[in-house]
C-alpha cells in the first residue's frame, strides 16, 4: 500500500481488511459487495442497508457503539446463491470479492480479490439460467441524430459464448429484435438525447429489463476491446464479413461490460456473428405476442407455438429452435435445408428413435464447456460434461446409421467426438464426483499413482490405530478405552474414571470430559501425523489433478462447443420430425412464388387442445396481386381469429423450416408477419387502446411489402362503429390495391363485404355456423362468401335475453338491411375512393325516402313479424306489445 493511503486510513481509522473491502468497492462502485469474511459474505455501509431492504436482512454495525461505526449486514456463505438471485432478480449487480489464499496457511491478512460480478443477464450457473432459453444481454449503440440515429445492436450470451451484432436500419427493427431476443439486461450507449427517447420506446416492448447507460465509447478503441477481452481476437474478421461499425461498437460495449464481470479470465467469446437481419422474416414484436409464438398471451409458454412444437430433448436443442421460431429464414436454399433434415428423420425413424434416446442423455453439454473456460466448474460439472461426452458418440452412431449416404453427409454425420477428452474425463472421475472439491473424492482410484498411495496410507493408518485400541485396551485391561477423534483434539485415547489407574504414566492428559479422561501417546501421535499428513497430502493431489482436468477441458472447449452445435441441430431437426410423425404434419413447399395455398390447415395449437379429431381443418388461398385479401366474417366464436392464426403459423413454421399442420402447404416466401388483434380481443390494453391501435396498424401499413402477410383481427373496434368501419374500410383497401400483399381481414362490420365488388382481389369467406333449433352450432368450416349477418342474434339466444328483446334485434336489423340497400349509389356518406362505389348507407334513422314507411311504423312491423310466438311468454308478449305501442306514439296510461 502507498504511504499516502496508509495515512489516509489511519486518518480515517480503516483497519487492513476495511481498506482491501475499499479497494475492492473502488473498482465496482455500481455493485453490491459481497466481501468474504470466514463463513460470511459481509456486506457494509450503503450496500448493507441495500441488501438489508432487499433481502430483509438485519442491519447490525461494525465497531458498534464506537463513532466510526459502519452499517453492516451479512450472508453465511454457504447459503449466499438464494440471495444473490433475489438481488439480481431486483435489477441489481453483485461483485464476489473472495479470500484467495487459505486463512489458516497465510501469516497476517488474507488477500481478498473480486473474482466475478453478477447482473441480471451475466450469470452462469445452472440454476439461475432458463435451460431452454438464451439468456442475452443486450448493448445497445447509438450515434448520429436523435432524430435518426445510427443503431448498433449487440446481443452477447455470455453462458453459451455467443456475439451477435448488427446494425439496423430504425427504432421499428429494433423494438422488434429486441422483443425477440427478450435480453435479460440492456446497456444504452451514445448520443444522450437518442439514448432517452430510445430507452422510453425499450421500455414499453420489454418492461422487466434491467436498463443500464453506458459509458463513453471512442471509435479508436472498439477494435482493441474486442480483441483483449474475447478468447480469441474477434474484430479482424467480424469486419472482414462486412459488420458494419454501429454493430462492432454495440458488440464493444457488450464485451466491456461482460469483461468488467469476469475479470481473471477472457470472455468464451469466439466470434462475433453477423445478425443478418435482411436474411430473417421480420416479426414485429406485436405479431410476435399475437401469435403467441414462444409466450402465450396468459404470459407462460404453455399455449404458445413453442410449446407444441418443442420436443427437443437437450437444452442447447431447445434454445435452438426457439430462436428459429423468431427467426424463420427468407432464402429458399436455407430452408429447403432444413426441411431436408427434417425429411430424413420422418423417413429413417429408427434411427431418430436411437438419436433421440442418445441425446436424452448429453445434458447442456454447451454450457458447461462454456463453464469450463470461464473455470466455473466443480467436479460433479465435469461429470456431467463426461456423460454428455460419453453420449455424443451414441447419437453420432445413430446418424451414422441412415443408410442413405446424401442424407448423412447432410447431417454432417462424422463428428470430432473429442475421444482423448472423452477417455481421460471417464478415467479420471468417480461415477458420482461431489459438487465441490474442498473434500477430496472426486479422482477415480487407480488414475494417479501418487493419490492412491497417499489414500492407502490415509487408510492404513486407520486401520493402524483400530488395532492400537484393541492392544491398548488389553495391555492395560481397561476395557472401556476407545480411541477417538474430533476436529479440536484430533485422535485422542479415552478412559472411563473407572478404569483411570491403568493408565500409563508416559500417557499425555488432553482433555476432561463427564466420565472420562482423553490422553494421547507418542505412539498415537505417530500414527495420526501419519494420517493427517496422507489426508493433506491426497487432497493436495487431487487439487491439482482436477484443476489439470480442468485445464484440458478449457482447452478442448472450442470443440465441445463445435460438436454441441452439431448435436443441437440434430436435435431439433429428429424433434421437428417426431412431431411431425406424431402429429401429422406435411413437408411444405417453399419457393419463390407470390402463393400461399393452404390445402385442411390446421391451428397447431388450438388442435392439440381441441378433442381428437374434433378439429375442423380449412384450405387458404392467397395470391399476391391477384385474389390476396380474404375478409373474414362470421359470428363470434367461429374461428376467425383461429382461420387467420393458423395461416401466419403455417407460413412461420415452414420458413424456420419445419413441417407444416396441413395436407399440403405452398408458401411463397414471406418477407414480413405483420399482425395485430383489435381493441375488443385486446383486453389486457389500458384506455388509451384505440391510440395503441392505431400506431400498430399505422406501422404495418408503413412496413407492408408486396410479399409480406398481414393478418388483421377486428382493426377498428376501439372507436364508434362510424369510425371504426371508416377506418377498416381505408386500412383494407390500402392493403388491397396500394401495398398488394397477400393479408386476412376478419370483421365483424359487415358493410366491408361491400368491398369486393369494387376492390377485385379481395375475396369475402366466412366461417360458417349454422342455426339449428333457435340457436347456433359452429362448423368452423370456411366457405365463399360473406357471413349471414343473423348469427349474432342466435348467438345471443344462446346467452338467454329474452325473446321480446330477440325480436327487436331482428327487426332492426332488418331494417339496417333494407336501409343498406336503399343507400343511393353514391352517397354523401363517404368514404369514396376513386369513385368506385360507396360505403354503404348505415343510419338507422336516416331521413326515409319518400316512398317509404315511417321507420317507427316499419320497425315496428318488422318486430312483430320477426317475432317467436312459441317461445315469447306472455309477460314477455305484453311488455313487448307496450314497447311497440309507445314507439308509434300511441301509448295510453293503463291506469
Ligand atoms: P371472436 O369473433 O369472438 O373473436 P372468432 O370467430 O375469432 O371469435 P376463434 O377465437 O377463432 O373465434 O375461435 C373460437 C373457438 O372455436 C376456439 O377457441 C376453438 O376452440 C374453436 N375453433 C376455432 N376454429 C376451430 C376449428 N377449425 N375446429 C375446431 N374448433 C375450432
Amino acid at each position: 500500500m502507498a504511504k499516502k493511503g496508509v495515512e489516509a486510513d489511519e486518518a480515517k481509522k480503516l483497519t487492513p481488511v476495511m481498506r482491501q473491502f475499499e479497494d475492492a468497492k473502488a473498482q465496482h462502485p455500481d455493485a453490491i459487495l459481497f466481501f468474504r469474511l470466514g463463513d460470511f459474505y459481509e456486506m457494509f455501509h450503503e450496500d448493507a442497508v441495500t441488501a438489508s431492504r432487499v433481502l430483509s436482512l438485519t442491519l447490525t454495525s461494525r465497531n458498534k457503539g464506537a463513532k466510526d461505526e459502519i452499517p453492516m449486514a451479512g450472508v453465511p456463505y454457504h447459503a449466499a446463491h438464494g440471495y444473490i438471485a433475489k438481488l439480481l432478480a431486483a435489477g441489481f449487480k453483485v461483485a464476489l470479492c473472495e479470500q484467495m489464499a487459505d486463512p489458516s496457511k497465510v501469516k497476517g491478512i488474507v488477500p481478498r480479490e473480486v473474482v466475478r460480478v453478477l447482473t441480471p443477464a451475466l450469470v452462469t450457473s445452472e440454476d439461475q439460467l432458463e435451460a431452454r432459453e438464451n439468456q442475452w444481454l443486450a448493448a445497445v449503440d447509438l450515434a448520429g441524430t436523435p432524430e435518426s440515429p445510427t443503431i448498433g445492436l449487440a446481443l452477447l450470451d455470455l453462458s453459451t459464448g455467443e456475439l451477435l451484432a448488427s446494425e439496423l436500419g430504425g427504432v421499428a427493427p429494433l423494438l422488434a429484435e429486441v422483443a425477440r431476443a427478450d435480453p435479460r439486461e440492456l446497456l444504452l450507449g451514445g448520443d444522450p438525447a437518442a439514448v432517452v427517447a430510445i430507452d422510453e420506446a425499450l421500455r414499453a416492448v420489454v418492461p422487466r429489463l434491467a436498463h443500464r447507460a453506458d459509458e463513453g465509447l471512442a471509435d479508436a478503441d472498439v477494435d482493441a476491446l474486442l480483441d483483449e477481452a474475447t478468447e480469441i481476437a474477434v474484430a479482424a474478421e467480424a469486419r472482414r464479413s462486412g459488420l458494419p461499425l454501429a454493430g462492432l461498437r454495440a458488440a464493444a460495449r457488450a464485451v466491456r461490460f461482460a469483461r468488467r464481470c469476469t475479470p481473471r479470465v477472457k470472455l468464451p467469446v469466439r466470434r462475433i456473428a453477423p445478425h443478418d437481419l435482411a436474411a430473417c422474416m421480420r416479426v414485429d414484436e406485436t405479431a410476435q405476442a399475437h401469435l403467441e409464438i414462444v409466450r402465450a398471451a396468459a404470459g407462460g409458454r404453455a399455449g404458445s407455438l413453442l410449446d407444441v412444437v418443442d420436443a427437443t430433448t437437450t437444452p442447447a436443442g431447445a434454445r435452438l429452435l426457439r430462436r428459429r421460431l423468431l427467426a424463420p429464414l427468407l432464402d429458399v436454399g436455407a430452408i429447403r435445408r432444413r426441411l431436408d433434415e427434417v425429411e430424413v428423420f420422418v423417413t429413417h425413424s429408427r434411427c431418430r428413435a436411437e438419436l433421440r434416446e442418445a441425446l436424452g442423455d448429453l445434458g447442456d453439454l454447451e454450457r458447461l464447456a462454456v463453464r469450463a473456460s470461464l473455470r466455473e466448474v466443480g467436479p460433479r460439472d465435469l461429470g456431467a460434461l463426461r456423460d454428455g461426452l460419453h453420449a455424443a458418440p451414441r447419437a453420432a452412431e445413430a446418424v451414422g446409421r441412415i443408410p442413405d449416404a446424401s442424407a448423412r453427409e447432410l447431417l454432417g454425420a462424422s463428428v470430432d467426438l473429442l475421444p482423448e477428452l472423452a477417455a481421460l474425463l471417464a478415467r479420471a472421475l468417480v461415477d458420482q464426483p461431489p459438487v465441490s472439491g474442498k473434500d477430496g473424492g472426486a479422482i477415480r482410484e487407480g488414475f494417479d499413482a501418487e493419490l492412491d498411495e497417499c489414500r492407502r496410507l490415509e487408510a492404513g493408518g486407520t486401520e493402524r490405530i483400530v488395532a492400537l485400541e484393541a492392544s491398548l485396551r488389553a495391555s492395560t485391561g481397561a476395557t472401556s478405552l476407545r480411541i477417538k477423534f474430533n476436529r479440536v483434539f484430533g485422535y485422542t485415547i479415552e478412559v472411563t474414571k473407572t478404569h483411570l489407574a491403568k493408565v500409563p504414566a508416559a500417557w499425555r492428559r488432553k482433555q476432561t470430559i463427564a466420565g472420562a479422561e482423553r490422553f494421547t501417546s507418542a505412539e498415537l501421535d505417530q500414527l495420526a501425523a501419519d494420517v493427517e499428513g496422507a489426508s493433506a497430502r491426497a487432497l493436495e493431489i487431487e487439487e491439482r489433478l482436477f484443476g489439470d482436468l480442468c485445464d484440458r477441458t478449457a482447452e478442448a472447449s472450442p470443440r465441445i462447443r463445435e460438436l454441441c452445435r452439431r448435436l443441437a441441430a440434430w436435435d431439433v431437426a429428429s424433434a421437428l420430425a417426431d412431431v411431425a410423425h406424431r402429429h401429422d404434419y406435411v413437408r411444405p413447399e417453399v419457393d419463390e412464388s407470390d402463393v400461399l395455398a393452404i390445402e385442411e390447415g390446421r391451428h397447431p395449437v388450438v388442435e392439440r387442445t381441441s378433442a381428437r379429431g374434433r378439429f375442423v381443418p380449412n384450405d387458404v388461398t392467397l395470391v399476391a396481386g391477384a385474389d390476396r385479401l380474404w375478409l373474414v366474417t362470421g359470428p363470434n366464436m367461429a374461428g376467425k381469429s383461429t382461420l387467420m392464426r393458423q395461416t401466419a403459423l403455417i407460413a412461420l413454421l415452414a420458413q424456420a423450416g419445419s413441417f407444416v399442420p396441413a395436407k399440403a402447404a405452398r408458401i411463397g416466401l414471406v418477407d414480413r408477419l405483420l399482425s395485430r388483434v383489435g381493441a375488443s380481443d385486446d383486453l389486457a390494453r389500458g384506455d388509451s387502446t384505440f391510440m395503441v391501435e392505431m400506431r400498430e396498424t399505422a406501422a404495418i401499413l408503413r412496413q407492408a411489402t408486396r410479399r409480406s402477410l398481414v393478418v388483421l383481427d377486428e382493426i377498428g373496434r376501439g372507436t364508434s362503429t362510424y369510425d371504426g368501419l371508416a377506418i377498416a374500410w381505408s386500412v383494407a383497401e390500402h392493403l388491397h390495391d396500394a401495398v398488394g400483399c397477400r393479408a386476412l381481414f376478419a370483421t365483424h362490420y359487415h358493410e366491408l363485404t361491400e368491398l369486393s365488388k369494387t376492390a377485385p382481389g379481395v375475396v369475402n369467406v366466412s366461417v360458417s355456423a349454422r342455426e339449428h333449433d333457435g340457436g347456433v352450432v359452429f362448423l368452423h368450416t370456411v366457405q365463399r362468401g360473406p357471413a349471414s349477418r343473423s348469427y349474432g342474434i342466435a348467438v345471443a339466444r344462446l346467452a338467454g335475453l329474452p325473446e321480446s328483446v330477440l325480436a327487436r334485434a331482428r327487426a332492426v336489423l332488418l331494417t339496417l338491411e333494407a336501409g343498406a340497400q336503399a343507400a343511393p349509389a353514391t352517397s354523401t356518406a363517404e368514404p369514396t375512393r376513386k369513385g368506385r362505389g360507396a360505403v354503404p348507407q348505415l343510419d338507422l334513422f336516416a331521413a326515409p325516402s319518400v316512398a317509404a314507411p315511417d321507420p317507427a311504423e316499419r320497425l315496428a312491423i318488422e318486430t312483430v313479424r320477426a317475432l317467436d310466438v312459441t317461445r315469447t311468454t306472455p309477460l314477455d308478449a305484453l311488455s313487448l306489445l307496450a314497447k311497440l305501442q309507445a314507439s308509434l306514439g300511441g301509448s295510453r296510461d293503463p291506469a
